[in-house]
């Protein structure tokens, strides 16, 4: 019995004139996310199938599958010729051997002797047989068996439906430019965002020698976890040493942080416009350390040349919710490693909370912005993933 991958997308999104590119994209993104199997992707309405894989590579495949973005459900198939016997095997081959179930049957294919109906009663009477210990329940089972019958003269038989990534397919929403750092927030925000269809580049900022370079691998293995979802990724990093040890020598210590953000968005919106990228995504979430106040934000987005939108999906989400999700992404193990963000170097002891704009501003007036921002870009390095 020859195995297939039913790989089926939400129906929502192929309404309208989109559906084309919509389907265009998560077919690209689930081959790129195949590179390196040998396989073969077929499109049906509002599914493909993959076949011709390596069986033994099965859960390796179900694993990159599950973090394509637009895929709704996955089902794991046998494929067997149509006929009630060859059929009633592969049923038997899934079937659970006690509760209560119920066969549910689709015929493309209405040459086939039975109906729909007619079929099902059959299969289901003869599992009931082979294992006595079955009940039917056509309202609630606690397991279904299901059957296709295709035009090809070939059945496709399943149990399970395995939740897909859901989202948008990536590359459908413009492109983000990411602020990661080595915490756990950014990462989540990244794959939120991601999720909605768009690609996300991402910039670290490290204060080597300040910070080691643990700290940087530590960013870009955060960096690969996120790209197994997107596909394709620039990670830029730049240092901000020479921008703290000004702040540090010029500014109150109190603005330390304040002011690094700000520095921090404007290189990333440099970055942004040299890419032709869209927007630019952080962690952020309303209040939850002292620099995340509204006015902090406010201060930030005020050092903008340009309107740039900035996206902080988690300004809504408490800390457990932000780590559940990155537990569940892959991410939050890596997040955990002990290695200093930039920062905590220097780090005031009485960070400003609620930063006034024009106290910002005159402390800003204290270093040289733009000479401080073209000497952090001769920093930048490219890593692309
Ligand atoms: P995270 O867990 O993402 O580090 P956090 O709760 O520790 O977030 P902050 O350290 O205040 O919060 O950072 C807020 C946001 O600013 C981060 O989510 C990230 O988007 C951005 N950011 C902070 N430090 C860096 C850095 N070194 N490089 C790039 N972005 C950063
Ligand atoms: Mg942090």
């Amino acid at each position: 019995m020859k195995k297939v991958i039913i790989l089926r997308y939400s129906e929502i999104y192929l309404k309208g004139t989109n559906r084309g590119y919509f389907e265009k994209m998560l077919i690209n993104n689930i081959e790129k996310s195949l590179k390196g199997f040998q396989h073969e992707i077929h499109r049906e309405m509002g599914r493909y199938l993959v076949e011709g894989f390596n069986e033994e590579s099965l859960d390796e495949i179900l694993d990159r599958l599950k973090k394509v973005f637009g895929v709704h459900t996955i089902s794991v198939a046998a494929r067997v010729e149509t006929g009630v016997d060859q059929i009633f095997e592969a049923c038997k081959e899934i079937c659970r051997q006690s509760g209560s179930f119920k066969v549910f049957c689709h015929r493309a294919d209405k040459s086939f002797e039975l109906t729909s109906m007619e079929l099902a009663a059959e299969i289901g009477g003869k599992l009931i047989e082979a294992f006595p210990q079955l009940t039917v329940d056509l309202r609630n089972p606690s397991f279904t068996i299901n059957i296709d019958i295709r035009e090809n003269k070939t059945s496709l038989v399943f149990g399970e439906y395995i939740k897909g990534a859901d989202g948008m397919p990536v590359g459908t929403a413009g492109k983000g430019l990411l602020l990661l750092s080595g915490g756990i927030d950014s990462p989540v925000a990244g794959h939120m965002i991601a999720r909605r269809g768009m690609t996300v580049d991402c910039i670290h900022f490290h204060s080597y020698p300040y910070t080691n370079l643990q700290a940087k691998e530590k960013v870009i293995e955060l960096a690969h976890v996120l790209n197994s979802y997107t596909g394709k990724m620039n990670l830029y990093i730049v240092s901000v040493t020479a921008i703290q040890e000004a702040i540090h020598k010029n500014c109150s210590p109190d603005y330390m942080v304040t002011l690094l953000r700000r520095f921090m968005m404007r290189i990333a919106e440099r970055i942004a416009k040299r890419e032709k990228i869209n927007c630019i995504i952080t962690g952020e979430s309303l209040g939850q350390v002292a620099s995340q106040t509204i006015e902090g934000m406010n201060s930030s987005q005020n050092a903008f040349e340009s309107s740039i939108v900035v996206l902080r999906p988690l300004c809504g989400f408490d800390k457990d919710e932000i780590i559940e999700r990155a537990k569940a992404i892959g991410t939050y193990d890596i997040s955990i490693q002990p290695y200093e963000d930039c920062c905590t170097v220097f780090l005031p002891r009485h960070p400003v909370i609620r930063p006034a704009i024009e106290d910002v501003k005159a402390e800003e007036s204290k270093l040289p912005v733009d000479e401080l921002i073209a000497g952090a870009m001769k920093t930048l390095e490219t890593i692309k993933l």
